[in-house]
């Protein structure tokens, strides 16, 4: 902290600031620069400090991420509002995102759609490109899979979105889609970032699974300092020991998030559990922390998914959760309209 002290101020003046910044638990010292005169108060708690007389105007480390950050002033917690298409992330309503895990064939996504938007859904996920932990998995249709994935969306109403895995490929997803996914294992793949932040298209980034609420917004800073204020969080669980579950869903990051950043926070407990029946409770436990919107896997038919068979909902557990989680929603005054 920096005090910056008032040009009229007497020395006994100076001398009493000095005194508060120790009495803060602080180590002052001098500074002048352009005849200015400012106490560096190292150490000093803002809450015991206050402003003491002769001071004008104090000076905060900025923080490494400033545009993620919420304002260290700011007495409430307001979230930028985000929209993906038409939707809107981060105001009132909590926002259900779900799909498939990869676009498999027009018939397949058109029935995901149909349920999603019934379910109360506002976006459709599914994945063209799919970063499968074997090369020798499927890899995705690619382009192919984007215009089925958009025709659709645009059938039944949906914004899209959908995961882009490398900067060269950020315009031909851009042209499909609402939103960038930007997927777990290329949060910190800075080229991607910058070139997702560049195309303009609002970014869903997704937790790493190894990484820090720090890193996290950190990286969510490479996209805003390209230009790009759309960013919404995904959280997904990370690496823990127990292979119970796939990942660790860590709900705790949507408060915890709350407090460090403005930008609207989504959870994803497909790939948080990865297990289909924790889907939906850990859905509505989401929702209850206060996240702005949850993002799940569906299929028709999830025993013969090609990606993700184990956590994908079929469409009537997708039809059953758009329900429970109006009613959640509703009981932490939020809305999820069906
Ligand atoms: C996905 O959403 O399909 C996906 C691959 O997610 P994650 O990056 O969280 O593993
Ligand atoms: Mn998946």
């Amino acid at each position: 902290m920096i005090l910056l002290v008032a040009a009229d101020s007497s020395v006994a003046v100076v001398e009493e600031i000095e005194r508060a910044v120790r009495r803060a638990g602080g180590d002052p010292s001098r500074l002048t620069a352009g005849g200015e005169l400012a106490i560096a108060a190292r150490g000093a708690d803002p809450a015991r400090l206050g402003r003491p007389e002769g001071v004008r105007a104090i000076l905060r480390a900025a923080s490494p991420y400033p545009r993620a950050a919420r304002d260290p002033e700011a007495r409430t917690t307001h979230t930028t509002v985000v929209r993906i298409g038409d939707v809107p992330f981060g105001g009132r309503e909590v926002v259900l995102v779900a799909g498939p895990c990869a676009v498999e064939s027009p018939e397949q996504v058109d029935a995901c759609a149909r349920a999603v938007a019934a379910a109360g859904g506002r976006v459709l996920r599914g994945g063209a490109w799919k970063p499968r932990s074997s090369p020798y998995a499927f890899q995705g249709h690619g382009e192919t899979a984007l215009v089925w994935l958009a025709d659709a969306a645009r059938r039944h109403g949906l914004a899209v979105v959908s995961e882009v895995l490398d900067p060269a490929t950020v315009p031909t997803v851009a042209a499909h889609v609402d939103a960038l996914q930007i997927g777990s294992r290329n949060m910190q793949n800075a080229p991607l970032l910058r070139a997702a932040g560049r195309s303009g298209k609002p970014v869903l980034l997704k937790r790493g699974m190894s990484a820090t609420l720090d890193e996290w917004l950190l990286a969510a800073e490479y996209v805003l300092d390209a230009g790009n204020p759309h960013v919404v969080l995904c959280e997904r669980g990370v690496r823990s020991f127990d292979p119970a579950a796939r990942n660790l869903l860590d709900l705790a990051a949507v408060p915890l998030l709350r407090a460090r950043t403005h930008l609207p926070i989504v959870v994803d407990p497909s790939h948080g559990v990865g297990v289909r029946s924790a889907v939906a409770p850990m859905a509505l436990a989401a929702i209850a922390a206060g996240a702005d919107g949850v993002l799940v896997e569906c299929h028709p038919d999830p025993g013969r998914a090609r990606s993700d068979a184990y956590q994908a909902l079929d469409l009537d557990e997708l039809a059953s959760l758009g329900v429970a989680a109006a009613t959640v929603a509703r009981a932490v005054g939020r809305t999820l309209e069906r």
